[in-house]
């Protein structure tokens, strides 16, 4: 995520920050503008150290600390753009469960704030029509018996579900290790979860059916059995080949959903290296000189002009990652097929987000 500045004090602050750590004052963010301003003890919005006539809501849930996001019209709506869309938030009762809930609510406005900036649609639950974005942290259920009920992951109809154990880094990567994973995030989950919302609404319901099959696959093949398949055999040895990850060899629409997941990786990722005056080149072959400090990562021209900027930005993260004894943090090779699906999904949200402009 690219840096903001406090209205008040210019300091340099994050869009997690809750308050400025230079003059101290309360942090909230406006999605509507995209900045981050301070707010007087009294709920004004301070710019250059004096208090303004503009009055700030901050959404309901910064009172638990989960969110730092401010209400646009305070008149109608308590929660902010991000949480209007939760059905279902993690039971505050469970030890550790604020903290969980608010790594969730964290990795959940970095994935709106994307969506946000392509200006796709994102109808919250009250909202009319047929389609609607929501979200249950749901924990799994334990049994008088001592058994589990299970909560797994995943989507249906708009409705996205996350296990709140994924909020929780050592059980996280206990379950990374046991699927032989080389990422598992909790902003990954969303823009993957995400990716099947975006499936039904971008390519279903927007006539790009036929298109999406000559490029993903038929998904009417049994989703089912497809999954069951993949969890007993294992993708393909050819996997990297044709896929983004391994998962993605499963089915269509899991292929759609972790393509999806590595455009919002790669376009976020860049605007954050550009924003602090990161500019690589390495091998010409990778990427070309470049003059366009401009350059809008949410406005590329193609996937394949993101990828090719992306990939010596990638590159030097994993380095710099290793220097330091860590993990890579792009563990991915993109082979010419992930592209062209790239590219599809590039068209989609080009064209879904900017109605008028040519797709
Ligand atoms: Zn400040
Ligand atoms: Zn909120
Ligand atoms: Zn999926």
């Amino acid at each position: 995520m690219k840096p903001y500045t406090c209205s008040n004090c210019g300091n340099l602050v994050h869009f997690d920050n809750e308050v400025c750590v230079q003059c101290g004052l309360r942090l909230g963010y406006r999605c509507w503008s995209d900045d981050m301003v301070a707010l007087d003890p009294a709920g004004q919005v301070a710019v250059d150290g004096q208090s303004t006539a503009q009055s700030a809501f901050l959404c309901e849930n910064a009172a638990q600390g989960v969110c730092n996001w401010l209400v646009e019209d305070a008149g109608a709506a308590r929660l902010c753009r991000a949480c209007r869309h939760n059905v279902v938030i993690p039971d505050l009762a469970v030890e550790g469960n604020v903290e969980r809930w608010a790594r969730m609510e964290q990795a959940k406005r970095y994935v709106i704030y994307s969506l946000r900036r392509w200006d796709l649609p994102l109808p919250g639950p009250d909202d009319a029509g047929n389609r609607h974005l929501s979200f249950s942290f749901l924990a799994d259920v334990q049994n008088l018996d001592g058994g589990v009920e299970p909560v797994m992951t995943g989507h249906d109809s708009g409705h996205i579900t996350i296990n709140v154990a994924e909020a929780d880094d050592a059980e996280r990567e206990r379950i990374r290790t046991e699927m032989k994973e080389p990422y598992r995030t909790l902003v990954g989950h969303f823009r993957h979860e995400l990716g099947h919302f975006y499936w039904d609404v971008l390519v279903d319901d927007g006539g790009r059916l036929e298109q999406f099959r000559s490029i993903f696959g038929d998904e009417r093949q049994d989703y089912g059995q497809a999954l069951m398949a993949h969890y007993e055999h294992g993708a393909a040895a050819d996997w990297p080949n044709r896929f983004v990850s391994a998962y993605a060899s499963a089915h269509p629409w899991e292929d759609f959903a972790e393509t999806w997941a590595h455009y919002i990786h790669m376009t976020d990722g860049l605007e954050t290296a550009l924003s602090f005056g990161l500019r690589l080149t390495v091998g010409a072959s990778l990427s070309q000189p470049r003059t366009d400090g401009s350059f809008d990562p949410y406005r590329a021209a193609s996937a394949e002009d993101l990828t090719r900027r992306w990939i010596p930005v990638s590159i030097a993260l994993n380095s710099i990652n290793r220097s330091m004894g860590q993990p890579d943090v792009y563990p991915f090779v993109l082979s010419p097929p992930v592209i062209e699906k790239l590219e599809f999904i590039h068209s989609l949200v080009q064209r879904n987000g900017r109605p008028g402009s040519a797709a």
